[in-house]
């Protein structure tokens, strides 16, 4: 049985709903193996991106050949829609909920970080 598992380190703060939908949704289908969330709210992102507030995260495709990574890619946005990206990187697929809203909080938590 595949299930979905974390990355030790990994940090979930603020992760949202939509996020974990959105990973439940991949993992059912993945063509194999288990779906490791790598990064969430963790590790070094670009200045303005979502994963800060929770809205992006990273799976591991290093079991997976480029075949299997288009395809599952592919799956994945064919379900959720127009209101997530998902992007092939060279080592993990970047999963984020990408609305107007979204970008808006992210917004307000870079107001903020400039504050503090
Ligand atoms: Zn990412």
């Amino acid at each position: 049985m595949s299930t979905i598992r974390l990355k030790r380190g990994v940090k979930l703060r603020h992760l949202k709903p939509q996020i974990v939908l959105a990973v439940v949704a991949a993992h059912a289908v993945r063509p194999t193996g288990d779906t490791w969330i790598t990064s969430a709210a963790d590790g070094h992102h670009a200045a303005r991106s979502l994963h800060y507030t929770g809205n992006a995260v990273d799976l591991r495709i290093r079991d997976l050949n480029s075949a299997e990574v288009s395809e599952w890619a592919y799956l994945i946005k064919e379900m959720l829609g127009e209101d997530f990206d998902v992007v092939v990187e060279p080592d993990h697929i970047h999963l984020e909920y990408d609305t107007k809203d979204t970008r808006r909080e992210m917004d307000f938590a870079a107001a903020d970080s400039r504050l503090a």
